[in-house]
């Protein structure tokens, strides 16, 4: 088990916020995702972050090209295979995440850890794909945004073990996170509790208690949040909530509590993504 080179499996908004945060902290990661668009949107939001963070003092020009240096972006997994350590952040999805887990188990060495960022999905569940290899399967659930938010959610599967999570510890406390442990139901703890309150929204926002914009101040200005649910709902991706609201209400016993609002899933099903599709509750095509 090494955490010199990371493998990161999925490049989007979190695969690309975890490379960035390992190469801050002096650790190679390699992105694999299957979309070049993707790869080439990762790259330059790396650049992006480094260039800003030089501009603020927050990083020497050297430190930036080195974070950068350590960056690496494939469309395969064998051209990652190298790494000493995998994190899979692909969509919220149990049959392509399970999928991905059988190509990771292939791929990486038989002493690489295979962490999952899920959302919401039973890391037991995923680890059933690859019965062989279920002690080193572990949930490692970072924030949004990966390079400023502190918490990883660290989820044991019924078969992870001792060692897998005393590394998954380590990793993250040397990318400077702060882990904190949750146990293995549907949503775990952040979403659990998050989720229901977005959800929440978008029925007040449905049945017309308030437009948007008013829910948002209501939740900023009186219970000091420093973003509204809905605004948070597009940064999050709504498609990402509405897929994490499912696992939730498949895992918890069919619990209609936890299906997700017609107005959320109206908007995905429209293509209206939040800020990674330009136009989600808000519009952000003018920035
Ligand atoms: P995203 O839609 O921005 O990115 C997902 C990426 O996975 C895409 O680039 C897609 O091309 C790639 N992908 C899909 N199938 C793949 C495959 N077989 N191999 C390689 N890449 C593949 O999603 P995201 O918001 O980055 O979420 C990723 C994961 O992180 C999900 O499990 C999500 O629940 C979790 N998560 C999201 C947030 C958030 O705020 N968005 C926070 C914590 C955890």
């Amino acid at each position: 088990m090494s955490t010199k080179k990371i493998a990161v499996i999925g490049g989007g908004t979190m695969g690309s916020g975890i490379a960035l945060t390992a190469a801050t902290h002096g650790i190679d990661a390699v992105i694999i995702d299957i979309s070049e668009e993707q790869l080439g949107r990762a790259k330059s939001y790396h650049e992006k972050q480094c260039a800003r963070a030089v501009s603020k003092e927050r990083m020497t020009q050297e430190e930036s090209a080195e974070a950068i240096a350590r960056l690496s972006y494939v469309t395969s997994m064998a051209e990652g295979s190298d790494a000493g350590w995998a994190v899979e952040a692909a969509t919220e999805n149990v049959d392509i995440k399970k999928k991905i887990f059988i190509q990771m188990n292939e791929t990486f060495g038989n002493d690489v850890v295979l962490a999952t960022n899920t959302s919401s999905i039973s890391i037991t569940d995923l680890a059933s794909a690859i019965p062989e290899a279920q002690h080193r399967v572990i949930g490692m659930h970072f924030f949004n945004p990966v390079p400023v938010m502190k918490l990883v959610e660290v989820i044991k599967g019924n078969n992870t073990s001792e060692e897998t999570t005393a590394a998954t510890i380590a990793l993250s406390e040397s990318m400077g996170k702060i882990p904190v442990p949750a146990n293995d139901f549907a949503g775990f703890v952040s979403n659990r509790v998050l989720m229901p309150m977005i959800n929440e929204a978008f029925h007040a926002w449905s049945d017309g208690v308030a437009e948007p914009e008013d829910i948002d101040s209501i939740m900023k200005l009186g219970c000091a949040f420093p973003m509204g649910p809905l605004r948070l709902a597009d940064y999050i991706g709504l498609d990402v909530c509405r897929d994490i609201m499912m696992v939730m209400y498949n895992g918890l016993d069919k619990n209609p509590k936890y299906l997700p609002n017609e107005k959320l899933v109206a908007l995905v099903e429209a293509g209206s993504l939040g800020d990674k599709s330009g136009q989600g509750v808000y519009n952000y095509e003018k920035g």
